[in-house]
C-alpha cells in the first residue's frame, strides 16, 4: 500500500532531501512550496501525513495546520511540523495548533524517517505492514493472508479467505480493536474519500465477513454496535451473550 506524504516547504534544496529520503523508504511524496499549492493539492489527494515547514512565506505553517484541522476531511491527518525554531513557546503553539510531532531543523534524514514511521503507527496502524493478532485471528498485511487458531489446541490453524476489500475492513477493524466506527467513518478510511457510495455498502461487506468468520466460528468478532457502527472485539458484547445462552437453552431442551 502506497502511503503519500505531502511536503510543504520552501526552500528547494531541504524539500529536494526529504523528498528522497521518503522515497528511499517506501514513501510518496508530493511537494508543495507553500500552503496555497498544498491545499490545491489535499483537495485532489488527501496526504496520508503533512510534513509541515514552520516559516513559509505568506500564510505560515502554523496557519496551514489550523486549516487543515478545521476542515473535517483533513482534520485526521497526522501533521509534522520542521523548523529551526527551538523556543518551548513555539513548540507549545505548534502542537496546539494540532501537530503531531515536532522536528528541529537542522535534522538527520534517518531521524526525520523514523519520526513519521513512529507518528504513522500511532495514528494510522492499518497501514502499518504489522501482523496484528487478536480473537484468535492473525492477520498480515504483507502476505495479505489471514489464520484462524482454534480454540482448543488440539485441531490446526485454518486459513481464511477474504475478498480484497472485506480483508481491509477486517485489517482496518483488528489494527483499531474496541473501538467504534461508523458507516461513514468506515467507508472513508476503507474505500477513500471523494468516493461516493451508499452506507448500506457497509453492511454488505460486513456480512459477507461475517460469514467467512461465521465458518470458523468467529463471526462474534465483529460486532454491531446498535445507533453507532462496527467494531471488532474479542470480547463477546452482551447480545451475543444472550444468542449464546439462546442457543445453549435450545440444546438442552
Ligand atoms: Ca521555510
Amino acid at each position: 500500500m502506497s502511503i503519500t506524504v505531502l511536503v510543504v516547504e520552501d526552500e528547494p534544496a531541504i524539500q529536494e532531501l526529504i523528498s528522497y529520503n521518503l522515497k528511499r523508504s517506501g514513501l510518496t511524496p508530493i511537494c508543495a512550496d507553500n500552503a496555497e499549492q498544498a491545499t490545491v493539492m489535499v483537495n485532489n489527494i488527501l496526504p496520508d501525513l503533512v510534513l509541515l515547514d514552520w516559516m513559509l512565506p505568506k500564510s505560515s505553517g502554523l496557519d496551514f495546520a489550523r486549516q487543515l484541522r478545521r476542515n473535517s476531511r483533513t482534520q485526521a491527518i497526522p501533521i509534522i511540523m520542521l523548523t529551526a525554531k527551538t523556543e518551548l513557546e513555539d513548540k507549545i503553539s505548534g502542537l496546539d495548533a494540532g501537530a503531531d510531532d515536532y522536528i528541529t531543523k537542522p535534522f538527520s534524514p534517518r531521524e526525520l524517517i523514523a519520526r513519521i514511521k513512529a507518528v504513522l503507527r500511532r495514528r494510522i496502524p492499518e497501514i502499518s505492514d504489522e501482523v496484528i493478532e487478536a480473537g484468535g485471528l492473525k492477520i498480515d498485511p504483507t502476505q495479505h493472508r489471514v489464520f484462524a487458531y482454534p480454540d482448543d489446541k488440539s485441531s490446526t490453524v485454518t486459513e481464511v479467505k477474504l475478498g480484497p476489500t472485506e480483508f481491509r475492513l477486517l485489517h482496518f477493524l483488528m489494527a483499531h480493536k474496541e473501538r467504534v466506527y461508523t458507516r461513514s467513518q468506515l467507508l472513508d478510511h476503507i474505500w477513500g474519500d471523494h468516493v461516493f457510495i451508499e452506507d448500506r455498502t457497509v453492511d454488505v461487506h460486513i456480512r459477507r465477513l461475517r460469514k467467512v468468520l461465521e465458518n470458523i466460528g468467529k463471526d462474534y468478532l465483529v460486532q454491531t454496535v446498535r445507533g453507532a457502527g462496527y467494531r471488532f472485539s474479542s470480547e463477546f458484547d452482551t447480545n451475543n451473550e444472550k444468542k449464546q445462552m439462546n442457543n445453549a437453552c435450545n440444546i438442552t431442551s
